[in-house]
């Protein structure tokens, strides 16, 4: 593959011409009502696209044509190794279209090129290659009953799933629904973000040319309120999975209480703790995973290791560790390829941002780093990373999400105190424990209220492992085998053998 610079990246992003419909039962056609809205890059400022805005009668067209698909049985009842094979391709084409695909979520969101073609891309076919592998590996079970009956437990895809996806990983959080509710033989509706919807939109004209037969996947472009709502009430869908906010997780638990009880399955905010102990052997280490932990993405990671938790007696001599890190993270254009810290997704965000550092600061951390809102080539969608020294457990940049490039750094004096600072929040997706003490590692890690514990090392992840949160992080696991659990249900066939 040819080394791309600067120029050839913005030559690129000029040309490109996005997909803009919405996509139907295997055509890309306009809303109903042929609204659009715009979708615009925080890199530029510039319109890339305008998306066919759906709402309710699109929901209602999608329906049909993944109900009718699944149906069908084209996809939903084909052998197992048919199914492979059609996911497979899709992780090949995805990796064939790389340089395309990333430079879609970059110049949507404002992620580095570079992280976009390392990280995102490969992740996606990684995890679409993974469910294709496990389509036919998976086998069902028979219940220990009596001799006179024979009962089998089997597992059946659900019927219509609808995932709603937020902006920070567009095209990983696509893969990551679609690889194990398409692999179960669903019939799916993608809802992208209305920050990020191109690649979701590429990745449908991917899908055909692999050969999902057509309405088995349906994506609506659109705002929350109109399409994500008129999802969440639909009678004739049968599965949510959502990710995003947990405040939007209660909307959609709600949703399905006031229409027909589908299954909401929900991956949703995270205020993840980071502990480091004074016993931990490599604090070089412990501080560059540290800041990758919150700053990767421009600490847009539901995940992202958002308090960092010193122990006291290494806290001055970690924390300059840290800046030195930090130091390496300065923001630059997404489309640079040397660029390790871009835009955040809008200038919506960025003012959240911003208000949260004010209140840091109102509230008495102590700024030690960044702090600053940035303008790079005429976009000032840019925050240098930020570092708090000082932080207490009551103060708002400890307690909430702040969903960007912003580190809390609270002390503690012992093991039982990180421990109870580490769980004193309403979330628990994640956690990370840096120690050389295998005992204290595995107390620790037991006594965490989290989904994933990282031992030195910060937001473990392959798509083998397991991922998703307790408390108001959400229920239910994306990735893995368990990820079959929310896409598929058990059916018990009990045969009489004696009458
Ligand atoms: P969000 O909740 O605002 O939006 C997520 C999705 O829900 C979008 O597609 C949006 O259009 C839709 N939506 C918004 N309002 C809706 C409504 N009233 N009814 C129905 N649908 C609606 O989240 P976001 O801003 O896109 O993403 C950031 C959030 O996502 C953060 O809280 C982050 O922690 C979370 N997140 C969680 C995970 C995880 O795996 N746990 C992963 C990534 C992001």
């Amino acid at each position: 593959m040819q080394t791309l610079d600067l120029q050839d990246w913005h030559q690129r992003a000029s040309a490109q011409q996005p997909r803009q419909q919405a996509f139907i039962a295997g055509r890309f056609v306009d809303a109903t009502d042929s609204r659009t809205f715009p979708t615009i890059s925080p890199q530029s400022g510039r319109v890339l696209a305008n998306v066919a805005r759906c709402d309710a009668a699109d929901v209602e067209n999608a329906v049909k044509a993944a109900r009718s698909s699944f149906e069908a049985g084209t996809w939903s009842r084909c052998h197992p190794r048919e199914r492979k094979k059609v996911l497979h391709r899709l992780a090949e084409l995805v990796l064939e279209h790389r340089e395309e695909l990333a430079l879609l979520d970059c110049l949507d969101m404002g992620k580095p090129i570079s992280d976009a073609l390392n990280i995102d891309v490969p992740g996606t076919a990684a995890v679409l290659d993974w469910y294709a592998e496990a389509t036919d590996k998976l086998y069902d079970q028979v219940a220990p009953t009596g001799s006179d009956a024979l009962a089998l437990v089997t597992r059946e895809p659900v019927g219509v799933v609808a995932a709603v996806i937020p902006w920070n990983f567009p095209l990983d959080m696509a893969a990551w629904k679609l690889g194990p509710a398409l692999a179960a033989g669903n019939s799916v509706i993608l809802k992208p973000a209305e920050q990020s919807p191109l690649s979701a939109l590429r990745l449908a004209e991917l899908v055909t040319e692999a050969g999902l037969p057509d309405g088995v996947l349906n994506v609506l472009p659109g705002y929350g309120e109109e399409v994500g709502k008129a999802l969440g009430l639909h009678p004739g869908i049968d599965c949510i999975s959502f990710t995003g906010s947990t405040e939007v997780g209660k909307h959609f638990l709600r949703y399905s209480a006031e229409s027909n009880m589908k299954m909401v399955w929900l991956e949703c905010g995270g205020k993840s703790p980071n502990l480091v102990f004074a016993d931990c052997a490599d604090l070089d280490a412990a501080a560059r995973r540290a800041a990758f932990g919150i700053f990767f993405n421009q600490g847009q990671v539901c995940s992202a290791s958002s308090r960092l938790l010193l122990e006291r007696s290494i806290h001055d001599r970690f924390v300059d560790k840290l800046l030195t890190e930090v130091a390496a993270l300065q923001p630059g254009n997404p489309l640079d390829p040397a660029t390790r810290t871009g835009t955040l997704v809008d200038a919506r965000q960025t003012e959240r941002v911003m208000r949260y550092i004010e209140l840091g600061v109102q509230e008495g951390a102590q700024l030690v780093s960044g702090g600053e809102r940035v303008q790079i080539d005429g976009s000032d969608c840019y925050i240098r990373p930020t570092v708090f020294t000082g932080v207490t457990p009551g103060m708002t940049i400890a307690r909430e999400e702040i969903f960007g490039p912003v580190l809390s750094i609270l002390t503690f004096d012992s093991e039982e105190e990180a421990i109870a600072l580490a769980n004193d929040s309403i979330y628990g997706l994640a956690a990370a424990v840096w120690t050389d003490d295998l005992t204290r590692a595995h107390r620790v890690a037991r006594a965490l209220r989290a989904g994933t514990v990282s031992v030195n090392t910060v937001d473990a992840l392959d798509p083998g492992v397991p991922f998703g949160g307790v408390k108001q992080s959400g229920f239910g696991r994306d990735l893995s085998p368990h990820a079959f659990d929310k896409f598929t249900q058990l059916k018990t066939t009990w045969i009489q053998l004696q009458r």
